[in-house]
């Protein structure tokens, strides 16, 4: 199917318009827009009217629909958005000189994870390259100034390996030159573990690469998320290590493991995590359980979370603690789900 802005490349851009000058031109103009437009306009600087209006006329720009947008106290900012009749959300994370934009890959997930609340919706349906770019596109046009959106992680609803073919194609366009140029390492694709298309993806991708393992033993692991049953932690600990010989330690590896109280936060946990990412140069993100009604799951005590955390650094490993953000606005890690109309799943307050 043919591409809509703003998912089409330089090169298909180049060929459209006959002339690379003014495939720059436009990628110049769409990418510095504020706010965001919502039509192609008659005309553009850098591209003759000849050529601009039966391109116009073939091509129209994909906009999401803001339904609503909120905004918690440390600036994160989440963006319900509606893609013709398909809800999806994307939050934007100010940080010191920059912003992080977390994106969609699906409406609703293909996956089951016990812990998260997306998976309420079921699977809605794939997201198109177009919607992905356009989440980024609206979040950029609306970061500070002195915190432009140079960073963006597939972490938002959607399990991003079940939808790849469109997550590579969004990231081609999102690192090309002249715009927006976002370096490959600032790109970070999450995964819950979907081994072929883990496997597609580092071979195909040099984005960064972030593992939810959320588990250190394989039966811990199948009871919150069931597709371990499929694809066991050693699975996919061995295609990061096949990748991190393939590729000489030239990407950035995240692990991805939310802490939930008695069932993963121990000790002997945080012993036995140290030796299954033996040979794998990656840094640990703790994710103190967002947690949401309808599951016995629960929070771990700020000094358990300190404690795990402690025991990792002590044995040498880069770890941080993902305090959560925008839990306000239940803008924060597994809190994405929409609630409309009353139907639904209504996030709680903190
Ligand atoms: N499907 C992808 C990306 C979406 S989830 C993946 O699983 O990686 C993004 C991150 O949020 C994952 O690391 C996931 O483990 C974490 N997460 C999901 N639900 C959560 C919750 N309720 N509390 C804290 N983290 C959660």
């Amino acid at each position: 199917m043919a591409r809509q802005l703003p998912a089409l490349t330089l090169e298909q851009l180049t060929v459209e318009l006959g002339s690379r000058a003014r495939a720059v031109e436009t990628l110049r103009w769409l990418f510095s827009q504020r706010p965001m437009p919502t039509v192609l306009p008659e005309a553009i600087e850098g591209v003759s009217h000849r050529v601009w209006k039966p391109f116009r006329a073939r091509h129209g720009l994909v906009v999401p629909k803001v339904t609503e947008r909120q905004q918690s106290p440390d600036g994160t900012t989440k963006y319900a958005l509606d893609f013709a009749g398909t809800n999806v959300e994307t939050v934007r994370i100010p940080a010191k000189g920059r912003s992080t934009i977390c994106i969609s890959s699906q409406a609703g997930c293909t996956r089951k994870c016990v812990f998260c609340a997306t998976k309420e919706l079921g699977f809605i349906r794939q997201l198109k390259a177009e919607e992905m770019v356009a989440q980024y596109m609206l979040a950029r046009s609306e970061a500070p100034v002195e915190q432009p959106a140079s960073n963006v992680v597939f972490m938002g609803m959607g399990e991003p390996m079940d939808n790849l073919d469109e997550v590579l194609h969004a990231i081609d366009v999102l690192t090309q030159s002249p715009a927006p140029q976002l370096r490959q390492v600032a790109v970070t694709v999450s995964t819950s573990g979907v081994l072929p298309g883990l496997e597609r993806f580092l071979a195909e991708s040099k984005a960064s690469l972030a593992l939810s393992l959320n588990a250190t033993t394989d039966e811990v692991r199948a009871q919150v998320m069931p597709q371990n049953k499929t694809w066991p932690i050693q699975s996919l600990l061995n295609a990061l290590r096949k990748d991190v010989e393939r590729r000489n330690g030239k990407r950035d590896y995240f692990i991805e493991y939310v802490l939930f109280k008695d069932l993963n936060d121990t000790d002997a946990d945080a012993d036995r995590l140290i030796t299954l990412l033996e040979g794998i140069p990656s840094r640990v993100n703790l994710i103190p359980y967002n947690p949401y009604p309808g599951t016995n799951l629960e929070t771990p005590s700020t000094s358990r979370v300190r404690a795990f955390h402690a025991r990792l650094v002590e044995q040498g490993m880069l770890t941080l603690i993902r305090w959560p953000r925008g839990r306000e606005i239940a803008a924060a890690c597994g809190q994405l789900v929409l609630s409309r109309d009353g139907e639904g799943f209504q996030p709680s307050a903190p």
